[in-house]
């Protein structure tokens, strides 16, 4: 017998949620599945608007991202300033990052902050994974389920459950017969772990280990990192945040957000979108790439508008990275390893890196090249190559996330007639604004995929997608209305229009996981919005405005409205004439065009 979850608490809020403890008691508002910010905020909002609403989540605490990822060096990869919370002035006045970059125990605390400040924790059940979620069409509410068997009624089930959330299942052969300790970046133990005088291997060399590497040569007596495709990294720079950029932002922190919010990527860059790399001068060129690298992180990016979409552009910042390796790393050979050659510049998320290429001067520090010596196994001592055998006290796989889908397809989600999201999403996923699903009435999905979400400071797009749904939810209650449920037809324009985004740019041209092509059988597909943030939001401003453009929207079995369009444009901006021919040419190639006659 299915034992259904109480939601007890004192709070009003809750009233309806605390007498579930029934499949006949009246089903909460919304749940929300995951506690990290996404979630947190959700539910914060939703109280806010006097809506039932509870949650649930996996960990032992809220945080998400920075509840599991708690390996050495892990760390924000956007400035604090701007990867932090705007909504509540009094949150924001109250909190003073310590470092340009805030280090994951700090990004912990933060979110222990926020969920104490507005008591979200009383609302929010831990240890509990959702299993199953199902449609119940007649009900019009969801039936979910968790791992401990435990079930729940909700009208709107919303999924915060993260893009990178879900380790990819890599194993290696012969790994259960390693006698070492094992470790997972993306599910660290939380007491830490000390490699002093260990022998430590890493496998993989994305974001996790580049940010773990050079602690961990640090403590250990020799650390071996395994390398398939090198990656491009920036310099954090990290530090106490610079008493002018403090000043900058608490001058007027609304302005400063505000501005973030105004971009493609949610984060000030100074990008810019005129000046061409293929028509400056060397020496101009070198000006401009060294002050934004001088600066650190993702500045870079925004240097020249046709990095992202002229080979020959993109190669001038490849060549530029290519010697910031040589010179940071004593060993020209190494240097030469560690150099990307099979992808352009930008087309992986870059790294954001505190000491990476230094760490391979270490003595202690060895590189190996696994296109060059491809890992055969793991046995009792360690790990064996077609090359070598190399013996370890312990390994670190540092190897990545089923991103986007993962946390989502990994729960039985069943929609109208039973239909499985797995099926729905069998050749990518498709969605109606990354926001929700067609024949999944009432679920939405926080940065889910076809949504800017991982192209952009998680937190400003999170802002933006906890708000929508709310003003929605609150729209369907003042109107009793019972369902809201994606059309085929806007889904299907959406995802023409995600496609149409993307496939002027070099983005596709990487086995990213951005395109799934990092797990085994994945169908392979771009799958957030390249569209921008900025353009993005309006995009779902007009879709509210024109009463939820798009949806079909239901009172009992009765439609009330039943919109089947996508008609909502993006502010177009300037897009500089050289590079037509090339977008032209490439939406052509991809089908998202007629060919000239
Ligand atoms: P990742 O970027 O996907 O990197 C995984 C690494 O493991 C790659 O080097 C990959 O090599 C390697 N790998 C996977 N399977 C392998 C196998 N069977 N044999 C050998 N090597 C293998 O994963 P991640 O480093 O965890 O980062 C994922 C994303 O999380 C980042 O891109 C970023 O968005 C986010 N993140 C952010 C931060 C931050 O904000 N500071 C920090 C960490 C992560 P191939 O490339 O050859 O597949």
């Amino acid at each position: 017998m299915i034992k259904y979850i109480s939601f007890m608490n004192k709070d009003t809020t809750m009233a309806a949620s605390s007498k579930h403890t029934s499949p006949d008691a009246q089903p909460i508002d919304a749940l929300i599945v995951g506690a990290g910010f996404a979630g947190m905020y959700m539910l914060h909002k939703l109280r806010g608007l006097g809506l039932s609403a509870a949650g649930l989540e996996a960990g032992r605490g809220v945080g998400g991202t920075w509840y599991w990822n708690r390996y050495p060096g892990a760390r924000v990869d956007i400035q604090s300033l701007e990867y932090s919370f705007g909504f509540d002035e009094d949150l924001e006045a109250e909190w003073r990052w310590s470092e340009r970059y805030a280090p994951q125990p700090e990004l912990l605390r933060y979110a222990e902050h926020v969920a104490d400040r507005f008591d979200l924790k009383r609302d929010i059940r831990f240890n509990t994974r959702v299993s199953a979620a199902h449609w119940d069409e007649a009900a019009q509410v969801w039936q979910v389920e968790t791992d401990a068997g435990a079930a729940t009624r909700c009208r709107h089930l919303i999924l915060a459950t993260g893009c990178l959330s879900i380790p990819t299942d890599v194993t290696f052969p012969g790994l259960d017969t390693f006698t070492g300790e094992v470790y997972r970046t993306s599910r660290w133990p939380h007491e830490g772990v000390d490699f002093s005088g260990k022998r430590v291997g890493i496998i993989g060399t994305g974001s996790s280990a580049i940010q773990s590497i050079p602690i961990i040569a640090g403590q250990a007596a020799r650390l071996t990192v395994f390398q398939r495709t090198p990656n491009y990294s920036m310099p954090a720079h990290n530090g106490p945040i610079p008493e002018a950029d403090f000043e900058a932002w608490s001058r007027d922190p609304r302005s400063y957000r505000a501005a973030s919010k105004d971009t493609g990527g949610g984060f000030q860059n100074e990008a810019n979108a005129a000046t061409l790399a293929t028509e400056t001068a060397p020496e101009d060129i070198k000006a401009e790439l060294e002050r934004r690298w001088a600066w650190g992180g993702f500045r870079i990016l925004g240097a020249f508008a046709d990095t992202a979409i002229d080979p020959e552009a993109n190669r001038i910042v490849q060549d530029f990275i290519a010697g910031k390796i040589r010179q940071q790393v004593a060993d020209p050979a190494v240097a030469e390893r560690l150099t990307p050659k099979d992808h352009p510049f930008g087309t992986k998320r870059p790294c954001v890196d505190t000491g990476y290429y230094a760490a391979f001067n270490r003595p202690n520090v060895e590189l190996i090249d696994l296109r060059a010596e491809p890992l055969r196994e793991f046995n009792a001592h360690g790990i064996r190559t077609e090359a070598r055998d190399y013996a370890f006290d312990a390994v670190v796989l540092a190897t990545g996330f089923d991103a986007m889908t993962g946390a989502i397809d990994r729960i039985d989600l069943r929609g109208v007639g039973g239909r499985r999201i797995k099926d729905h999403w069998a050749e990518g996923p498709r969605t109606y604004l990354g926001l929700m699903v067609s024949g999944f009435p009432n679920m939405f999905t926080i940065t889910g995929p076809g949504s800017p979400s991982v192209l952009t400071n998680m937190i400003n797009s999170i802002e933006q997608h906890v708000e929508w749904i709310a003003d929605c939810l609150v729209s369907l209650k003042q109107r009793q209305q019972t369902s809201i449920e994606a059309s085929a037809e806007a889904e299907a324009a959406w995802c023409q229009h995600v496609a149409e985004a993307v496939a002027p740019t070099l983005l596709p041209q990487a086995n990213s996981w951005y395109m799934g092509a990092n797990v085994p059988g994945k169908p392979r597909m771009f799958m957030p919005y390249a569209g921008g943030l900025n353009n993005y939001t309006e995009i779902c401003r007009q879709v509210a405005a024109k009463d939820y453009e798009g949806f079909i929207i239901r009172q009992g079995n009765r439609v009330l409205s039943d919109s089947r369009v996508f008609t909502s444009q993006p502010p177009i901006g300037e897009i500089p004439e050289k590079l037509m021919p090339l977008i032209v040419e490439r939406l052509t190639a991809a089908g998202l065009m007629p060919a000239a006659q």
